[in-house]
């Protein structure tokens, strides 16, 4: 059963996915809810969980079966990011990379070899990958990347450099995007142990702390032909790619919310000041109330953005709305949260704070909170004003 559940959602599920829905709740309350406190103090990624979530099956759901995915449809992994999300924003951040941003392209841009060499070994979590798109200088505007390949013998050469990659330090395989000589924009998968790449960490982050960001460094990397994505070209691919990712943050930051909102929710009741539980006092049900509401508004957008995917007509303009309005919802609950546990709010004894530095990360990466609302302007008024 999903909780809260204010307007009866369960209802709009199939019963394989409300199983889906609790089956991955247990394996966050089981596998990450008891460690995680302790790795993000660390600044360290759980690494042992890589194999357990390819055994769940929470990477690459919506790949077809016969690469090694689940096969599942969109309201699925949505419930699936909201689980995994109400244990750590970190933790569903490489859930996303590796279902929306490695098997997605590698699935949808892919040769049948590359989708053969390395989709169910990244299903298993054999493998993980992580997408190279952000760079130094370009993030809003990926339009203006630097990262070049230029042709040479069976291949290309790969130069420039990617910044604030999730998964980046540890991963086997990275997607990442360049211009070739034409100023087309390319996929490539470059592999780890190719001469001249290398994945810095980037270190003192304040926010997804148990998650591992870093730098993808391309020193005239040889990039096989075969490791080119023969089916992608131009931008439109890799932001085809990050539609699918938003669609999962639109859901799963909702989890995080609801682990902050039940979290405050049994402090109110607990915790005693003049006399009675702060939960009696009015401010404190006004905030509580908004809340749900809150919440509850944003199941109801995830969820219907969800059939739109699944009837393969959810727009990218869609997709920004859920995204921007579910992340500032998750962010308001957390913080409004933090307060309802006053000093407490402030520990690692409880999940609130560190939901509330992750989102701070959410709310930036894949579309700043304010470039979603420049897109959906351009859409009202068809006019773009990004410049
Ligand atoms: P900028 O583009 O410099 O923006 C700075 C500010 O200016 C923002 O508030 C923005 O909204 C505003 N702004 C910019 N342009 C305009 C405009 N035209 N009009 C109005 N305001 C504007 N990237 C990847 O490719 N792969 C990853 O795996 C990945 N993981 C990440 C993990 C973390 C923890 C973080 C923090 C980031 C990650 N990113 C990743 C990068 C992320 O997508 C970028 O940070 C994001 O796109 C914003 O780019 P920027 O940080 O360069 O900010």
């Amino acid at each position: 059963m999903l909780t809260p559940d204010f307007y009866n959602i369960n209802d709009l599920l199939t019963p394989e996915q409300q199983l889906i829905a609790s089956t991955v709740r247990d394996f966050s309350d089981r596998e990450i809810k008891p460690i995680i406190e302790d790795y993000a103090q660390r600044a360290e990624f759980p690494l042992h969980l890589i194999k357990k979530f390819g055994e769940l099956g929470v990477f690459g759901p919506t790949i077809p079966a016969e690469y090694g995915g689940g096969g599942l449809d969109y309201i699925s992994y949505g419930l699936m990011c909201q689980e995994i999300e109400r244990g750590d924003s970190g933790m569903r951040s490489t859930v996303s990379v590796q279902s929306s941003l490695v098997m997605w392209p590698i699935y949808e841009f892919g040769s049948e070899e590359q989708k053969q060499k390395y989709l169910s070994r990244l299903a298993s979590g054999e493998l993980v990958g992580c997408f190279g798109l952000t760079e130094p200088d370009h993030g809003s505007n990926p339009a203006g990347m630097k990262t070049r390949i230029s042709k040479t013998e069976n291949g290309y050469l790969l130069n420039g450099a990617k910044m604030w990659i999730s998964n980046a330090p540890f991963a086997d395989i990275a997607v990442a995007w360049a211009r070739d000589e034409k100023g087309k924009v390319r996929g490539l998968i470059v592999e780890r142990g190719m001469a001249g790449f290398t994945t810095p960490e980037i270190h003192n982050k304040w926010s997804l702390r148990a998650s591992a960001t870093g730098e993808l460094v391309f020193d005239h990397v040889f990039i096989p032909e075969k490791n080119i994505l023969p089916n992608a070209s131009g931008l439109k691919a890799p932001l085809q790619c990050l539609d699918k990712a938003r669609y999962g943050i639109a859901w799963g930051v909702i989890g995080a919310a609801m682990d902050c909102y039940e979290t405050a929710v049994k402090y109110a009741a607990e915790r005693i000041q003049f006399d009675k539980p702060i939960g009696a006092f009015q401010l404190t049900q006004k905030k509580l109330a908004e809340m749900l509401t809150e919440i509850t508004k944003a199941q109801l957008l995830a969820w219907r953005l969800g059939t739109l995917m699944n009837d393969g007509r959810a727009t990218t303009t869609q997709i920004s709305m859920a995204k921007r309005n579910n992340v500032a919802m998750a962010l308001n609950v957390a913080r409004e949260c933090r307060q309802i546990l006053g000093a407490m709010g402030i520990s690692g004894e409880y999940p609130i704070m560190r939901h509330m530095m992750n989102l701070e990360s959410v709310i930036t990466y894949e579309g700043t909170h304010d470039i979603h609302l420049l897109i959906l302007g351009a859409e009202i008024t068809g006019i773009p004003a990004f410049k």
